[in-house]
């Protein structure tokens, strides 16, 4: 049984056509189990239908019946998620007659669903003429066999050869930016790859080094040159990612590293990867999913330098007519190289949403997918949809999906025009109560340029990134110098800074922390605490930056208890005496800053009343709240389905948070993505939250949601959601709440 098993499974396996494969299957568990009927069935989990898509013992003109889900047995094996066996299925509740199909014939029925990563992918049907049960070997045979195609069919839906009722091909990834683009797809496969660079030595050592020094200065001269071809449309965070492009280049460290391995005799191009890839692996090595994400932009660096090992020239695109550009690694120089109205959408095999270029596609407003395995010839010159919201592309669809997607592509390009038109205003429910929307600034670099006229001010200011791009502490003076720039962008409105929350999760390259539970162990203000060193250099730089100016907040990152609070309090106390005297000297103001406390730690739900008296104001880290209140690893992809915000403790535990800071008269914000998720956002306003911070991307998105719903309408549905106790029927209903005022488009699939 082992051995005819393991054939079926490489026999599919090794089937190019999905079609084909599904059509040996079925012809050779026939032959294993000797029985006279089998079939399989592929679920489509839009259409919530069973597809025959295959059969051995039926007629072959029932391929084309579809069963809903909550139809016959095939259904009931899909929803049960586990194998019925009958030896008279005719006599069963749930059998549903085809006229067509020939099944009449048939009395036995085992069926076993297809499952893999608790979805159902399927639903494996054999059949006898004989009325008997089929054995516990029979059984057990087709689930192991259910089991193995799991595998296989995964990993064929991820590359694209999933068969659906459309006959279209359909690639899945990750929404990486929103929207719809149509247009035929280019894909571009011609940039050398780091992954593809092998050891080779060199002869000639001077060569390989005027080659090194040659790609070196072309790589400065582009980002310089892509800096200014970008300098209209984005903003100055964005931006940055070129600067430090320019200064990594720039580094003697780099430079040393690869130049010591061609002295030894490296070529060029292995000197490169080596050298990038040790940087690489130091950013890979951090849990922080945006960090991460920043080893890929070094190996952008990498890829760019290869390129002009080998080119002299940068490369330019001319197309007649826009295109979905589909690459293995996109860059920066890909999206300039394209004219913004020839570029539709952007597809790229490797990255993840938070990747530069993902990010960068944001910030133009270009439709993404990232992580999409695709072959090449499947795709190059075909028409097709990429769906940017739900992270799909379809390739050469049928003609009423077309006309359904045009027609989606029509409301977005309406919609967009919408939101933006009413951007700069204030936000006011559609009755007009008021809600404070900031911005989450520093970690997330996709701010746009108008994004400062549109808010009330930065809610949440992350410090870490520049500790976590520099080889060493960054000065006092340095760091002055970064929130100086951050408060004169909101010359009259509060920014709040939060203080180092780094440790060992977010490890510094320079400061090793080896921990077998970062999230539970030297984190945020625990390890600010212990270096009171760093965190008097980083509050009295905060201090510094705001002197002559109002507008400063400090928030304190982790804290579990009130003796946490005191001794930070007493450093900052001590700090701002010391910066007084320098505005004093100066004969400048220095204002005491507002002091408030992030509630991410459940043990601080039991302390608000002992530590209200020392603060100005709470700011609720969902992310990590959500985290800790579900003992879940946020970062963990394993546990992903876990980790869920809509989980009814967590929104009990908001619900409280708001009603003791209103009892305490302490002014409250949420911080965390839940804030910026549309859904998150309509049932934050409808507890009582007035004040929401959150990434750029979603500012504009949930100022137009709470402009169009009026409030008693978000608090009745609040309070509807307080009687569900499943975080999926909380989710249902708040998805159709917002379908009910026509902004089911708004809700963005992913976070
Ligand atoms: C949070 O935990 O919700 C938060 C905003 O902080 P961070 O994501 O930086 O941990
Ligand atoms: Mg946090």
């Amino acid at each position: 049984m082992l051995t005819k098993l393991r054939d079926i499974v490489n026999n599919v396996a090794s089937s190019s056509d999905i079609k084909q494969a599904l059509n040996i299957l079925v012809r050779e568990t026939c032959l294993a189990m000797e029985t006279e009927c089998c079939s399989v069935y592929i679920a489509d989990h839009d259409r919530q239908k069973f597809d025959l898509m295959a059969t051995q013992g039926l007629n072959p003109r029932a391929r084309r019946v579809s069963l809903s889900f909550d139809e016959g047995l095939v259904g009931l094996v899909g929803r049960r998620e586990e194998p019925i066996n009958l030896a008279h299925a005719s006599g069963h509740t749930d059998f549903k007659h085809f006229p067509d199909i020939g099944e009449d014939i048939f009395n036995a029925f085992l069926g076993t669903p297809i499952i893999y990563r608790r979805q159902v992918l399927g639903v494996l049907v054999v059949q006898q003429r004989d009325s008997r049960q089929f054995d516990e070997t029979e059984e057990s045979f087709l689930v192991t066999l259910a089991a193995q195609l799991a595998v296989v069919f995964a990993h064929a839906k991820a590359q694209g050869f999933w068969p659906n009722t459309k006959g279209t091909l359909l690639l899945e990834g990750a929404a990486a930016s929103p929207g719809v683009a149509i247009a035929k797809a280019w894909c571009d496969v011609s940039q050398p790859r780091l992954d593809l660079v092998f050891p080779a030595s060199c002869l000639d050592i001077q060569k390989e080094r005027d080659r090194l020094d040659g790609a070196l200065s072309a790589a400065i001269a582009e980002f310089r040159r892509l800096r200014k071809r970008f300098d209209s449309e984005l903003n100055q965070d964005t931006l940055a990612i070129f600067d430090l492009f320019i200064h990594l280049l720039n580094d003697p460290m780099l430079r040393k590293a690869m130049n010591e391995r061609i002295q030894q005799g490296d070529m060029a191009e292995w000197a490169v990867k080596q050298t990038i890839d040790a940087f690489a692996e130091r950013f890979h090595n951090m849990s922080d999913a945006y960090l991460r994400e920043r080893a890929n932009d070094v190996k952008e660096l990498g890829q760019r330098l290869l390129y002009f090992l080998e080119n002299q020239d940068i490369k330019q695109w001319h197309f007649d007519e826009p295109i979905v550009l589909f690459a293995r690694e996109l860059t920066a120089a890909m999206l300039a190289a394209i004219p913004r109205d020839r570029l539709a959408g952007v597809v790229a095999e490797e990255g993840a949403v938070n990747a530069h270029a993902a990010i960068l596609a944001r910030a133009l407003g270009i439709p993404a997918v990232m992580g999409v395995e695709f072959s090449p010839q499947l795709v190059h010159r075909k028409l097709v949809v990429l769906d940017g919201f739900k992270g799909r592309l379809l390739v050469e669809p049928a003609e009423h999906v077309l006309k359904e997607y045009q027609r989606l592509h029509d409301e977005e390009l309406e919609l967009q025009h919408e939101v933006e038109s009413t951007f700069t205003k204030q936000t006011k429910t559609a009755d007009g109560e008021r809600v404070h929307i900031h911005l989450n600034a520093g970690l997330s670099a996709d701010t746009s340029i108008a994004i400062n006229r549109g808010v009330d001010g930065v809610g949440l200011y992350r410090t870490e990134v520049p500790f976590l791009m520099q080889r060493s502490f960054p000065s006092e003076d340095d760091q002055v110098k970064q929130y100086r720039s951050i408060l004169d962008c909101y010359p009259n409105q509060p920014v709040v800074m939060r203080t180092l929350d780094i440790g060992g999760d977010k490890p510094l390259p320079y400061l090793k922390i080896e921990e077998d539970n970062p999230f539970l162990g030297w984190r945020g203000i625990r390890f600010t605490l212990d270096h009171p060193d760093i965190f008097l250099i980083q509050v009295r730089a905060m201090l510094r930056a705001s002197i002559g100016r109002d507008n400063l907040a400090i928030l304190l990152p982790m804290i579990s208890g009130l003796s946490e609070l005191l001794e930070a309090k007493a450093l900052i106390e001590r700090a701002f005496n010391e910066v007084s005297e320098i505005a004093k000297q100066e004969q400048e103001t220095l204002k005491k800053p507002k002091l408030g406390i992030m509630v991410e730690v459940p043990s601080l739900l039991y302390q608000l009343d002992a530590v209200a008296e020392h603060i100005d104001f709470l700011s609720v880290g969902t992310n990590d709240l959500t985290q800790y209140l579900l003992a879940v690893d946020r970062n963990n992809a394993r546990v992903a389905d876990v980790y869920d915000t809509f989980h009814p403790s967590v929104l009990a535990v908001l619900r409280q948070i708001l009603e003791n800071s209103q009892r305490l008269k302490l002014p409250v914000s949420v911080c965390g993505e839940f804030a910026g998720d549309p859904i998150g956002a309509v049932l934050l306003v409808g507890m009582g939250y007035r004040q929401l911070s959150m990434n750029t991307r979603s500012v504009a998105k949930i100022k137009y949601v709470l402009r169009h719903i009026p409030s008693d309408a978000l608090q009745h549905h609040a309070k509807a959601l307080q009687k569900l106790t499943l975080a999926r029927d909380i989710r249902n209903a708040s998805e159709a709440f917002l379908e009910a005022y026509n902004l089911g488009g708004l809700i963005r699939v992913g976070k």
